[in-house]
C-alpha cells in the first residue's frame, strides 16, 4: 500500500515510521524540510501523565513509553529523563534550583525522572525520518496544493505536488496549522495556528536536567510564562509569549513577531545568571496547530475514502506523535488502532470549515 503522508513535521515524521515498520510504502511531502517548522523549534518536553483527567491521557502514556523505546532507534533524538519544578518570580521558595537568580522563588517540584523527560525537537523529528526511510519510506520536496479524486468523487486517489500528479491508495493530511489549506479540498474541521517564540543558549554543563515553569515579571510590566529546557548538548532552550500573529501560508516566512525576541531575552536574562552571560545561538518563532475544542483531529476525512487527517496537537504535538502514528498505521491498514481509542480524536466531531471563509492573499 502507497500512502502519501502531506507534512514533514514529527507527526507526518511518525505515521511514515509505523507505516514503513509495517511493510508500507510512506511518502512524506514536505514544502521546505523535515522538522523546519514547530517540530524543529519547540520545547520537546515530555509528561507521562499531565494530560490524565482529560481525553489525551490514553494517547499521552502510550506516547510517553513509545518515546522511550524510540531512543534506541533515534540516537540523536536527545532523549533524557529529567526532574521539573515550578516557580515564580519572587524571593524565597526553597533554594532546590541552584543556577537560577535568587529573584526567582521555586515553589515545588512538578515530576520526577519517572515522569517527565525530552528530546530534541529537530533531532528526534529528523532522526526518526532516517529511521522511516531505513524501512523504505521516501521523502518528496514539494508543496502540496490540492487533492485527487476518483471520477465518483468520493475516493481520494493522490495529491498534486507542485503542479505534478501523484497516486496513492491513501493520503494523509499532517500539515499542522497549514493543515486548514486542506479544508478547501476535504470537509475537514478547522485548525488554527497559535504563535509561540524560543530562544536557544549555548550553557556547556552549567546547568542540570533540570526543566523550569515560570510565572515571571517582565521588565516593561505583565507576567509571562516562560519554559526552560536544558539539554544533553549543552544548550538550554527558552520559550515564551504567544501571539495571534496570522500564519503566513509559505511556512519559510515564519518570522519573530517585532520586539519578541528582546522580551524574550530579558526574560531570560531574570531567570538565571547563566543565561544573561550565555551565547545566544537561535531565536526563533513558531505556529502550534490548534483546533476548536482543544483536541487533535486523528482519524478518516468525514464520508470520503482514502483521506485521513493528524493534527490540531496544540502543545502536546511533540509528546504525542508515536501514539499518534502507531495509531495512524493501524488506522490506515487495519481500518482501526489497536492501541489507542481514536474515538475522542475524530474529525467528524466538529462541522466541516467554510473554505469560503479562506484568504490566502
Ligand atoms: C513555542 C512552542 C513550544 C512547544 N513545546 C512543546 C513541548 O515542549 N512538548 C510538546 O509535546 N509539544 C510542544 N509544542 C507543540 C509541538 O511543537 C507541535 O504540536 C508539533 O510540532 C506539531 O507538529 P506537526 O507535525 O503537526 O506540525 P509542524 O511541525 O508545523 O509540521 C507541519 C509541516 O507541514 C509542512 N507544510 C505546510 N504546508 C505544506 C504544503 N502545502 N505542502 C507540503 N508540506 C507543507 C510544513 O513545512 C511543516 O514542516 C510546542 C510548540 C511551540 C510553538
Amino acid at each position: 500500500m502507497r500512502v502519501l503522508i502531506c507534512g514533514g513535521g514529527v507527526i507526518g515524521v511518525a505515521i511514515a515510521y509505523y507505516l514503513s515498520l509495517r511493510g508500507a510504502e510512506a511518502v512524506v511531502i514536505e514544502r521546505t524540510g523535515i522538522a523546519n517548522a514547530a517540530s524543529g523549534k519547540s520545547g520537546g518536553f515530555l509528561a507521562l501523565d499531565w494530560c490524565d483527567g482529560s481525553r489525551l491521557s490514553e494517547l499521552a502514556r502510550r506516547s510517553f513509553a513509545l518515546h522511550a523505546d524510540l531512543a534506541g532507534v533515534v540516537p540523536d533524538g536527545g532523549y533524557r529523563r529529567l526532574t521539573t519544578f515550578g516557580g515564580f518570580g519572587g524571593a524565597g521558595g526553597r533554594k532546590t534550583v541552584t543556577w537560577i537568580s535568587d529573584r526567582i522563588a521555586i515553589e515545588r517540584k512538578l515530576g520526577s525522572t519517572a515522569t517527565t523527560a525530552q528530546i530534541d525537537p529537530a533531532g528526534f523529528t529528523r532522526g526518526l525520518m532516517r529511521a522511516a526511510e531505513a524501512h523504505g519510506a521516501t521523502l518528496r520536496r514539494g508543496a502540496v496544493t490540492g487533492l485527487i479524486r476518483d471520477r465518483d468523487r468520493d475516493r481520494v486517489t493522490g495529491a498534486i505536488v507542485d503542479g505534478e500528479r501523484l497516486e496513492g491508495d491513501a493520503v494523509v493530511i499532517a500539515m499542522g496549522p497549514w493543515s486548514i489549506l486542506a479544508a478547501a479540498w476535504l470537509p475537514l474541521p478547522a485548525v488554527y495556528g497559535l504563535k509561540g517564540h524560543s530562544v536557544v543558549y549555548r550553557t556547556g554543563d552549567a546547568v542540570p536536567p533540570e526543566a523550569l515553569f515560570l510565572e515571571v515579571g517582565e521588565p516593561g510590566g505583565g507576567v509571562a510564562s516562560p519554559e526552560v529546557f536544558p539539554r544533553p548538548d549543552g544548550t538550554t532552550y527558552v520559550c515564551a509569549i504567544s501571539s495571534d500573529s496570522p500564519l503566513p501560508v509559505d511556512p519559510a516566512e515564519v518570522a519573530p513577531d517585532p520586539g519578541a525576541i528582546d522580551r524574550l531575552t530579558a526574560i531570560a536574562a531574570r531567570i538565571s545568571p547563566v543565561l544573561a552571560g550565555a551565547p545566544r545561538i537561535a531565536a526563533q518563532a513558531c505556529f502550534r496547530p490548534v483546533t476548536e475544542d482543544g483536541l487533535p483531529l486523528i482519524g478518516a476525512a468525514p464520508g470520503l475514502r482514502g483521506a485521513f487527517v493528524a493534527t490540531g496537537h496544540s502543545v502536546w504535538g511533540m509528546l504525542n506523535a508515536p501514539a499518534t502514528g502507531e495509531a495512524m498505521a493501524g488506522l490506515i491498514l487495519d481500518g482501526h488502532s489497536r492501541e489507542v481509542d481514536l474515538a475522542p480524536f475524530d474529525p467528524g466531531r466538529l462541522g466541516p470549515f467554510d473554505a469560503a471563509r479562506f484568504r490566502t492573499e
